[in-house]
């Protein structure tokens, strides 16, 4: 069934439904539009490790699987910062993974690009959602350098489901008040803008191999320690004092865009992933957690000339 609906360039995988719900219903092929009505519930943006992804993948040829699941998926975002045990896992069975984290970014609802919307429905019929509109991290069109949008300046009109809105609204005009929908300018710091570039890259790479155990054994590197766990006490004050200056390498405002959910540390807001064991242990045996973890985790590292 799901191999007869093709994605258009870009598309992203989890939102797809959306657009082939709309076709079936066109169509009126009943009995698809009852189907695809069902694959649509509960679908939000940014589902890491979901078993949308790998049904859609499993019915591609196999050779098909792995570039589309990186032109279309966050594949690269799901595989890349696990544990080897975690990695084999993934490999047979990527809905067996949980990501901690995956609800607490700033990604909460669908995104879209005025322009890409424009241009899409001159060239395909129809305006339809882009996977790199939806990355952790990314606050901006990659083509356009368009802010990206998520709801009515004007009325707060905003995508619930994609039951109820399936593309981004047509003409980029908003359904509840008929405004255009403008997109809000938004000063990235320096530190922004290089998450924003290497989310992009993450998520357009073809490197499968372990990124985890590198960046890790560089954390600890950095603090003079090995990279085996050592349970001592100078180890916990050495890597209390790199999570510390980790966490102050970031502002306030940085961490509350790129996260919705934020807790009190040491008088500041911070994202509680900030201090998970997952940065300074290899062998941590707590679930894997979001990678924008990681790419803040490199940056800072690279800030402080490693
Ligand atoms: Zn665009
Ligand atoms: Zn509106």
């Amino acid at each position: 069934m799901m191999s007869l609906f093709q994605l258009l360039p870009d598309e992203d995988l989890i939102s797809a439904a959306g657009r082939w719900y709309l076709m079936t219903r066109v169509g009126s092929a009943y009995s698809s539009a009852h189907y695809m009505a069902t694959l649509l519930n509960g679908r939000m943006p940014h589902h890491l490790c979901s078993t949308v992804t790998s049904q859609y993948l499993s019915e591609l040829r196999i050779d098909d699987r792995a570039k589309k699941a990186v032109e279309h998926s966050l594949a690269p975002f799901e595989s890349s910062f696990l544990r080897d045990d975690e990695r084999d896992i993934y490999q047979r069975s990527p809905s067996a993974i949980t990501i901690t984290g995956v609800r607490s970014t700033h990604i909460q609802r669908f995104r879209w690009c005025a322009v890409c919307v424009m241009n899409d429905e001159a060239t395909f019929g129809v305006p339809y959602f882009h996977r790199n509109h939806q990355l952790p991290g990314v606050f901006h069109c990659d083509k356009h350098q368009e802010p990206l949008i998520e709801s009515c300046f004007a009325c707060g009109w905003h995508i619930t489901s994609l039951a109820k809105q399936n593309l981004p609204p047509f003409d980029n005009i908003c359904p509840n008040c008929n405004r255009s929908l403008e997109s809000v300018e938004i000063q990235l710091s320096d530190s922004m803008q290089n998450i924003q570039r290497n989310s992009l890259a993450l998520a357009r790479s073809t490197d499968c191999t372990d990124r985890l155990t590198p960046l890790i054994t560089r954390v600890r590197a950095s603090v003079g320690l090995s990279s085996a766990q050592q349970n001592t006490q100078a180890e916990r004050k050495r890597l209390t004092e790199f999570c510390d200056a980790f966490i102050d390498f970031y502002s306030e405002d940085e961490i509350e865009s790129l996260f919705s959910q934020v807790v009190d540390f040491k008088g500041r807001k911070i994202s509680k992933l900030m201090r998970s064991p997952r940065i300074k242990f290899i062998e941590s045996r707590v679930a894997p957690i979001h990678p924008l973890l990681y790419l803040m985790l490199s940056l800072f590292l690279a800030s402080q000339g490693d």
